[in-house]
């Protein structure tokens, strides 16, 4: 039997991805004066399928963060009492704010008034509220989603006053670049937004920010949260047409 046909296999290579995020992340946290462990890693699952998912959670992650609405339900299903948190990250279509309030734990991509009222509104009573972020589109490129930076103040005032939210923070994905400076350029600018936020009497505690290429200039700047897909899994396969 050849050493990639081992069933263990898998799983020591997702666990050798695994020990080399945490340990950027601790490293990160030690070189920039965060307390070890203040920075928590999510899991970007995209386009990965439920069997990958499986092995990771058997890793010991809950946390996992999905983009597509119709992909995330059938992993959701498929994955049904194994205590996963599920964390929605990509695009919100207003059509899919019903399941979206009914499946998920947190938002990360709420970047417009009309879907951050319909996810408060499709929230059920029996579920605590859901924890959102807003998303700041913070190099303002046209084809991103996120709310301009200008906008934030408003819509952060908007999403705190909805019964059924529950807004802990702001979330972004900044213009690539492989340059650590300009990439801890942009996501200073977010960690200034939300401290002037908070100086208005917001009380935010979640910065959503850094990937795969960037974590460490993002947990220079204070990020709590670090959205990792291809650096824990590996290369994301195409995304299933399913619509
Ligand atoms: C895909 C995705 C990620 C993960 O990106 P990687 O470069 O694979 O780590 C993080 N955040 C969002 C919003 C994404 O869509």
């Amino acid at each position: 039997m050849s050493l990639t046909s081992h069933p263990g296999s898998e799983m020591d290579a997702f666990q050798e991805r695994l020990a080399r995020v945490r340990a950027r992340i601790a490293r990160a946290e030690r070189a920039h004066g965060r307390p070890p462990g203040s920075v928590r890693l999510l899991a970007v699952s995209k386009t990965q399928p439920t069997p990958v998912l499986r092995v990771a959670w058997e890793t010991g992650l809950r946390a996992f963060a999905e983009s597509y609405y119709q992909e995330a339900v059938q992993k959701i299903e498929a994955l049904a009492g194994l205590g996963i948190e599920w964390h929605f990250i990509g695009p919100i279509q207003s059509n899919k704010t019903r399941g979206i309030a009914q499946r998920f734990a947190w938002v990360h991509s709420v970047d417009r008034e009309k879907i951050a009222r319909r996810l408060s509104e499709h929230r059920p009573p029996s579920m605590p509220p859901l924890q959102v972020c807003l998303q700041v589109n913070i190099d303002r490129e046209p084809t991103k989603s996120g709310c301009p930076p200008e906008a934030v103040e408003t819509l952060a005032r908007y999403i705190a006053q909805l019964p059924r939210l529950r807004l802990r923070g702001l979330m972004t994905i900044p213009a690539a670049t492989q340059d650590p400076e300009r990439q801890r350029a942009a996501f200073a600018r977010v960690r200034r937004l939300q401290e002037h936020l908070n100086a208005q009497g917001l009380a935010l505690d979640t910065l959503s920010m850094g990937m795969s290429r960037d974590l460490e200039a993002a947990i220079a700047e204070g990020a709590t949260v670090v959205r990792i897909g291809t650096a824990l899994f590996g290369p994301r396969p195409p995304r299933p047409r399913t619509r």
